[in-house]
């Protein structure tokens, strides 16, 4: 049973959503306690996206059922401009491409309260890190990007903004083994360092190797079928998604 006290800091009840008339989250539950590193996995179609997305608030999505609160407030209907105030930012499987717009200047939109100089302070940090060539920081985000490329703007962004809580839509995804494992730490970094939360999508097992997650769940068919610890993840590396298909 749950009760206020015991809530994490995102806290799902019953979610389901629909997309262009199709349901596909199908009554979804999941806490997730705050500064605890978290996995969903699952095969491809069963829904992670999905879940991702209508988090960020992504326009598109009718939410039917069920809701979604972060640190305490009910976020269900609340556009994605203040959820990402409220300090909540969803990584992208693919991040999309904004032309006229420099990563500084989506950054300054995104957080108006802080002095540019202290956001151009932590982005040098964070570049120096990520080892991110300055000719991506002129461009428009993601313009003309690699997917590797991509996953690093959206790391910066997660890790300059500060943010308390980081959806992370399979980062694995377009990164060589050596930028999994660099971002893949510096995530785990700033969850140990700031007490950052993090919810990591993904259906691999590699990712969280590096990002080691306290709780994994299993998304099959829009709803979660399984839960255990990190040790779920090594099982299903080996077993596959065959035996939930059948569910
Ligand atoms: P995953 O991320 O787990 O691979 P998704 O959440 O992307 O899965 O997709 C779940 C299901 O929803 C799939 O069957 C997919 O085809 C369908 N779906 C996703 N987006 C749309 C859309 N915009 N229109 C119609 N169907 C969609
Ligand atoms: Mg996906």
């Amino acid at each position: 049973m749950t009760n206020s006290t015991s809530k994490g800091i995102l806290h799902i009840e019953g979610l389901c959503a629909k997309i262009s008339g199709k349901e596909v989250l199908k009554g979804l539950d999941l806490d997730v306690k705050k500064g605890s590193i978290v996995a969903i996995m699952g095969p491809n179609g069963s829904g992670k996206s999905t879940l991702a997305n209508v988090l960020s608030g992504k326009p598109g999505y009718e939410i039917t059922a069920g809701k979604i609160e972060f640190n305490g407030q009910d976020i269900t209907d609340m556009s994605p401009t203040k959820r990402g105030q409220a300090g909540l930012f969803v990584a992208s499987q693919y991040p999309l491409e904004i032309p006229g717009v420099t990563p500084i200047e989506l950054m300054s939109a995104a957080c108006q309260d802080l002095p540019s100089e202290e956001l151009m302070r932590r982005v040098e940090l964070v570049n120096k890190e990520l080892s991110m060539p300055d000719s991506l920081m002129e461009r428009g985000v993601n313009v003309d990007l690699s997917g590797g490329e991509r996953k690093r703007i959206e790391i910066l962004q997660l890790l300059a903004l500060k943010k308390t809580m980081a959806i992370l839509d399979e980062l694995d995804s377009g990164l060589d083994v050596d930028a999994l494992e660099l971002l893949a730490s510096m995530v785990a970094k700033a969850s140990k360092d700031t007490g950052m939360t993090v919810l990591a999508v993904t259906h691999y097992s590699r990712l969280l190797e590096v990002l080691i997650p306290t709780e994994v769940h299993v998304l099959v068919g829009g709803t979660i079928v399984r839960s255990g610890g990190p040790e779920l993840a090594v099982e299903l590396e080996s077993t596959g998604y065959k035996e939930f298909e059948k569910l």
